[in-house]
């Protein structure tokens, strides 16, 4: 059998697949030379060649992995884009992302960011002459009059973390296009399933891969899909130059992860639809912030850009104090009290103490970042399981 390599340059088509079936099939192919099913995990450095620069396509491994490739085929087609890189974080693939702009450009984004996103902005972005302002992108006019020669970059996240506010997507990409400004919107949160970005016009699409993509709680990686080749390009020569890959087990294990995303995704918003009605009745909670809620800021765009509501949402209690925070924490058996999202399992967080620690208490609560907000990250368990626990805990 003559032995053929993977088609690292073979194009996708992503028009006739269904997303069901696109998680399962895009950019994967028979391993070419035994015909194993899965993509095998190339555990190598580099590649031997027939002679000096005459090789099959893989040269060395920072430059190209065959496991990478299948993935990053695999998420073009998941989000609609023509290319995707992979990185070993999320927080990487953001890096990578940020390398595209030079000193005094400047990038808007929302003031509701994941902590990690806005630490790389102003801790290490700033320093090389790159200035981040940070605002509501719900306030329109705002918006427009942030805008100016120097802003390169709008960076969005929808929805946010923890209090999962909205953002209309299609408004947003469209006023930075008519600016020539580029968008990248971090869809860790809603996944692929749920929403899909440059559909609605952004240029390049972010993920902790970690979370929903994998969704077993048992890898780090990041990716970042873009709408056109070159912006691809761009980004693959950042990937080769700066290094940040990812190792190919964890390649295997995401795109392990990916092919069950629509049944896990499915089942933790319907668990998590469930939930929140539960909690909106409880006599010891003050707000659930959930989009699904009809009265929640904003659920019209969320009900239009996105198939469901997600499975994060957060709650705060009528006594508002992280003592009273920490009992619920302390008593949940099913919950597991932990960083993180998007796996199998449900997790409980506290975000004034855990993710967001690090951001001043009076700035805390002027967004609504209350003492006793309480984060749920919901799971694929039973969900009848996942209300008895929280009852228990809510005492
Ligand atoms: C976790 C997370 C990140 C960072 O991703 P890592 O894989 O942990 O580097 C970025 N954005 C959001 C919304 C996240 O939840």
């Amino acid at each position: 059998m003559p032995l053929v390599v993977y088609d690292k340059n073979k194009h996708f088509s992503r028009t006739i697949m269904k997303f069901e079936t696109k998680v399962i099939h895009a950019g994967i192919e028979p391993d070419p030379s035994t015909g194993a099913i899965m993509t095998p995990i190339y555990q190598t450095s580099t590649y031997v060649q027939d002679a000096p620069g005459k090789h099959k396509g893989y040269e060395y491994a920072r430059t190209q992995n065959p496991t990478r490739s299948a993935l990053e085929k695999n998420l073009a087609a998941l989000e609609n884009g023509e290319d995707a890189v992979c990185f070993s974080s999320g927080l990487a693939a953001m890096d990578a992302v940020l390398k595209l702009l030079k000193p005094g450009d400047e990038i808007i984004s929302t003031f509701e960011l994941y902590g990690g996103s806005y630490r790389l902005m102003v801790e290490v972005f700033s320093h090389y002459g790159i200035k981040p302002h940070f605002i509501d992108l719900n306030d329109k006019a705002l918006l427009r009059n942030t805008i100016n020669e120097q802003t390169k970059l709008i960076w969005v996240e929808t929805p946010t973390n923890p209090l999962l506010s909205i953002l209309d997507l299609k408004y947003i990409c469209n006023l930075a296009q008519k600016h020539n400004i580029l968008t990248c919107i971090d869809n860790t949160f809603a996944s692929p399933y749920l929403q899909r970005p440059i559909d609605l016009g952004a240029d390049m699409v972010h993920h902790s891969a970690t979370k929903y993509l994998a969704g077993h709680s048992d890898v780090i990686l990041g990716a970042v899909v873009c709408k056109d080749k070159k912006m691809g390009d761009q980004l693959h020569f950042l990937q080769n130059a700066s290094g940040a890959i990812p190792g190919p087990q964890d390649c295997f294990l995401t795109l392990r992860g990916i092919k069950t995303l629509h049944l896990r995704m499915q089942r933790a918003c319907d668990n998590a639809m469930e939930i929140a009605a539960f909690l909106k009745k409880h006599k010891r909670i003050n707000k659930v912030f959930y989009p699904g809620f009809k009265d929640f800021p904003n659920h019209l765009i969320a009900k239009r850009q996105m198939a469901h509501y997600g499975a994060m949402l957060s709650f705060n209690l009528k006594t508002d104090t992280k003592r009273a925070a920490n009992k619920v924490l302390n008593r949940t058996e099913i919950f597991s009290l932990a960083e993180s999202l998007g796996g199998v399992e449900s997790l409980i967080g506290h975000p004034a103490s855990m993710t967001h620690a690090s951001i001043p208490k009076k700035d805390r609560l002027a967004i609504g970042l209350t003492d006793s907000l309480i984060r749920l990250s919901i799971g694929i368990e039973h969900v009848d399981d996942l209300i008895q626990d929280l009852k228990k805990a809510l005492g």
